[in-house]
């Protein structure tokens, strides 16, 4: 029987990564919500909703009307990518310069009732893994498995400072350390769905563990 798996957790503790992997071996789809939002928020910047560090939120929300999310699979990658308006954005969504200002752009309520609205009916086809920090909780409260990924905000940084610098980008440990913890603070404290564990969700501490462990035993739990 085909299954919705919520991914849920703390900022770069590697849910897409376990997700994709995950979703690949079951044949599921994998959804990363937060490409979504990022999605969003490069949509605000280059809008220049974004000026100054001032986040103008009645502006972008009367302008979600003009927003074409898609998820495109590219089977060479085996994942799929974002696309906004008809264009490929997967490269740009991942940059510094959208993590700073995401964390604000999703505590807005009009962007999160659009984007909760899309995912719940990309979940009406069964078989998918979907990653967030919602998703347990207000997405899919009926999800058949729910994990709830941590680690410390050191070896988060860590592992996302690498993947910047492996995408040539000029940034340092500090900086991307403080975006880690700045962007938990902002989602764990929101009015709006606010970052938390789901009563009935697994809670997994990755911050030791390989990626095959952690895939092994995740894939474990949905044998159940
Ligand atoms: O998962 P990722 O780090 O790409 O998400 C970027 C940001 O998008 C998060 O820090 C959070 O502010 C927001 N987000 C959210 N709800 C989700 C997924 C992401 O608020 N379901």
């Amino acid at each position: 029987k085909k299954i919705i798996i919520a991914i849920d957790g703390y900022s770069s503790t590697g849910k897409s990564t376990i997700a994709k992997r995950l979703a690949n071996a079951l044949g599921y789809v994998f959804i990363d919500t937060g490409a979504m939002y990022r999605a969003v928020t490069l949509f605000a910047l280059e809008h220049n909703f974004i000026s100054d560090q001032v986040l103008d939120s009645d502006s972008l929300v009367n302008a979600l009307s003009e927003i074409t999310l898609r998820f495109v699979p590219n089977s060479e990658l085996g994942k799929s990518e974002m696309f906004l308006n008809g264009e490929n954005v997967e490269k740009q969504i991942r940059t510094m310069d959208v993590s700073k200002y995401v964390s604000k752009v999703a505590a807005i309520a009009g962007v999160r009732k659009k984007l909760v609205a899309l995912q719940q009916e990309m979940g009406l086809e069964k078989g998918i893994v979907m990653d967030g920090r919602d998703i347990g909780t207000v997405v899919f409260p009926n999800a058949e498995l729910k994990l709830f990924m941590t680690a410390s905000p050191e070896i988060r940084a860590n592992r996302r400072y690498k993947e910047l610098l492996d995408r040539g980008e000029d940034v340092t440990f500090e900086e991307v350390l403080s975006n880690v913890r700045e962007r938990d603070y902002i989602d764990s404290h929101r009015e709006i769905s606010p970052l938390k564990k789901a009563e009935d969700a697994i809670e997994f501490d990755n911050g030791d563990m390989g990626l095959d462990e952690q895939f092994e035993r995740i894939h474990a739990y949905t044998l159940r």
